[in-house]
């Protein structure tokens, strides 16, 4: 049994995503989640596929409402409806004219193109050393999300990391000090959340990415609150993929209580049994 919140999920309405809403719902039902928050892709005027990542927010909300009631007529399961928002220093405005008028749960926002393009192609690589590489995301990480203002959660912030061809495959601490305390400092005065995406902990060909720890220490000492896991399951067996290993992790360095958001409020939540 799992007592988590699955806070990034995909379903149908994310072009890359093998799961319908019903698929995550039974899955979490099967496996007594305590909730799942639906958060499809929305990245606009992406590079190579402008269109591809966007879906009706309204039909999305709708299915999950449905859904919602037919598996779970008696309630039991926190299900919330979220976006993932891809941004890019362009994307801003037509980001917020898309989302204006509807209300979430939650929303994420992420990093998926940088400078045009997208690392998992692996063109943005070339050229760059992995501290030019890195340094530059995460800077993006930033000033999107501070720009952009409305969201709830920086989805992983170390995806960049995934795709990279550099020997230093891992985001850590004590290369990039100065990108990141800026980065979790606004974080913490924001009282944002920062995403533990348990995706990228995972084999990318045969290295093991880590999660350096120093990260998420440093965030605690700079005031930070709240720590949210996200399975980024595009499939409904990856639900609360690896969060009984992440919320020890998360234990050990300072956040004892993971958070989810309803209506657009933290919530912390204990996840022990
Ligand atoms: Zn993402
Ligand atoms: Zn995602």
């Amino acid at each position: 049994m799992s007592f988590f919140v699955d806070t990034h999920t995909h379903s149908q309405f994310s072009p890359d995503s093998n799961a319908t809403v019903r698929d995550l719902l039974l899955r979490a039902k099967s496996t007594g989640s305590a909730g799942v928050c639906l958060t499809d892709h929305l990245d606009l005027d992406a590079p190579r596929n402008p269109g591809l990542f966007e879906f009706s927010i309204d039909a999305q909300q709708e299915e999950i409402g449905k859904q919602s009631r037919e598996v779970f007529p008696d309630g039991g399961c926190k299900v919330l409806k979220g976006i993932e928002i891809g941004l890019t220093p362009e994307n801003m405005e037509h980001s917020r004219e898309y989302v204006a008028g509807h209300s979430f749960d939650q929303i994420i926002a992420s990093i998926h193109f940088v400078d045009g393009e997208d690392p998992y192609y692996g063109n943005y690589y070339e050229g760059k050393d992995f501290r030019q590489a890195y340094s530059r995301v995460l800077q993006l990480v930033y000033e999107t999300a501070r720009e952009f203002g409305n969201f709830d959660i920086i989805g992983h912030f170390d995806y960049v990391a995934r795709y990279a061809p550099y020997e230093v495959k891992d985001i850590r601490y004590k290369d990039f000090p100065d990108e990141l305390d800026t980065l979790l400092r606004f974080l913490a005065e924001e009282g944002k959340a920062l995403e533990i995406n348990t995706k990228t902990y995972d084999l990318h060909g045969d290295h093991l990415q880590i999660l350096d720890t120093d990260i998420l220490r440093r965030f605690r000492e700079l005031g930070g609150e709240f720590v949210t896991l996200g399975s980024d399951s595009h499939s409904a067996d990856r639900l609360c993929d690896k969060f009984e290993k992440f919320a020890g992790v998360c234990d050990l360095c300072g956040f004892a209580r993971l958070t989810f958001f309803e209506g657009r409020q933290p919530r912390l939540y204990s996840p022990k049994k």
